[in-house]
């Protein structure tokens, strides 16, 4: 939870934490993996280097993020060394040490994360699947730390990067990798379609760190735990959540219930230190933002934003509260729906993952004697028609809302738009001659 009395963490010197990576090796209870054991030792070897190449032992040679790194792998191996010879108790979850320490160190991957990442700020460049494969399917918290990283929201509110690796680690694990659509990956591609939102319009100079933090954290979070099911399904059949929460946006109250369940953990709050009011901020808007992620407000989300656009200009400053929350809401919707908006490539493939989900809930439906929900039944939806209506009716309207308020991404969302309508167009017409040819002509799908 939030506080006010931020503690300064001790000083340690180059050679003590040199020795607590030593310690950390020489465990046995800690039984190391092989692959923990050389991230380790690589880290030893890079303390040392350290200390030769430095006139003195101080921890200052350290950048802001390999100290409070050490500091907390430190925090943590205290704590289980405390736990093992039965003088402590673990606080939270169980140590993280051996992951933690991997983690500093991944050789492998980073190069060609390091290359992804450059086309983070690209609307159609980016290409998340890859950054999926390279993380070994965890998208979400990679790209979650380099856009809190990238516009300077760690140092800025002084984030304490351990606790919001677990935190992403733990969000990212509720999300269900076999839902074909609502995984993390989409969450992460949520996320890589906002920081292209700040980073190609002007209107991120108006937003205050904590907006911009709390947009981040509602991309990662909107659809934590997601069953894979529709509100109307999980309504329909009585489910636990729709009781909980009255038949009111179900799956949108269950994701940002979870996501602040996940982060109030000890081990995971990497927002303790805010002020009260801040934290409340945080919450408040992190909570509109997702809400408003249920389809059943897109048509008034988007009317009343381009309406405050018309009558308040687009300079978010002189917007009152209520209409600057609204925004955010607006922009994180355009990112959630925005998929059939990135390169044509990229919308066929989420179009498939989407009517793959929507496919097994509606074989679910029939397996259980239920009616089959609209745009569930594969033996009847005309794909290229739903494809259709939703790119015109519901993708078009959100972009085009946002031409003069983020010009360039709507820009490039618009042309895709347009390709994305042509080849749905030219299925539609091949599938009036029989043909048989497939719906997503593209190799790897
Ligand atoms: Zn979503």
């Amino acid at each position: 939870m939030s506080t006010n009395n931020r503690t300064e963490p001790s000083r340690q010197t180059l050679s003590e934490y040199h020795s607590v990576v030593s310690s950390v090796l020489e465990c046995k209870e800690l039984r190391l993996s092989r692959e923990e054991d050389s991230s380790l030792t690589s880290l030893q070897q890079w303390l040392r280097k350290l200390q030769r190449d430095s006139s003195t032992d101080d921890e200052d040679k350290l950048d802001d993020s390999s100290r409070a790194y050490l500091h907390s792998f430190r925090d943590n191996f205290t704590r289980y060394s405390l736990f093992l010879r039965g003088h402590g108790e673990v606080v939270g979850d169980s140590p993280k040490v051996p992951s933690a320490a991997r983690d500093r160190l991944n050789p492998a991957t980073s190069p060609s994360l390091a290359a992804e990442f450059e086309k983070l700020e690209e609307w159609d460049a980016f290409d998340v699947n890859r950054v999926a494969q390279l993380t070994q399917g965890r998208p979400l918290e990679a790209v979650t730390l380099e856009a809190l990283h990238r516009f300077d929201l760690l140092e800025k509110l002084k984030l304490p990067r351990e606790k919001l690796r677990c935190f992403l680690r733990e969000l990212e694990a509720s999300y269900k990798a076999s839902n074909p659509y609502h995984n993390s990956t989409h969450a992460a591609d949520v996320v890589q379609g906002l920081a292209t939102l700040f980073a190609q319009n002007s209107f991120m100079a108006q937003l205050t760190d904590l907006e911009m933090l709390s947009m981040i954290l509602s991309c990662a979070m909107h659809d934590a735990g997601h069953p894979g099911l529709t509100n109307e399904y999980l309504i329909n059949t009585c489910a636990c959540a729709a009781l909980r929460y009255n038949d009111q946006s179900v799956n949108e109250n269950s994701h940002a219930a979870l996501g602040f369940e996940l982060l109030l953990k000890p081990c995971n709050n990497f927002l303790e230190g805010l002020h009260n009011e801040q934290y409340r901020f945080v919450r408040r808007t992190i909570i509109g933002i997702v809400l408003a992620t249920d389809m059943v407000d897109h048509s008034r989300l988007t009317k009343d934003f381009a309406a405050a656009v018309r009558q308040l200009g687009c300079n978010l400053e002189t917007w009152p509260e209520e209409q600057r929350q609204r925004a955010l809401q607006m922009l994180v919707h355009a990112c959630d729906i925005g998929n059939p908006a990135k390169s044509l490539h990229s919308s066929l493939l989420w179009s498939e993952r989407i009517l793959a989900e929507n496919f097994a809930q509606g074989d679910r439906e029939r397996a259980e004697g239920l009616a089959v929900s609209p745009l569930c039944d594969r033996q009847k939806v005309d794909v290229p028609k739903s494809q259709l209506t939703f790119l015109e009716y519901v993708v078009r309207p959100t972009f085009e809302a946002l031409r003069d308020f983020a010009p360039a991404t709507s820009a490039a969302a618009l042309r895709n738009i347009e390709a994305a309508k042509q080849h749905w167009e030219h299925m539609q017409q091949r599938a009036q001659k029989q043909s048989a040819a497939p719906l997503f002509p593209i190799d790897d799908l």
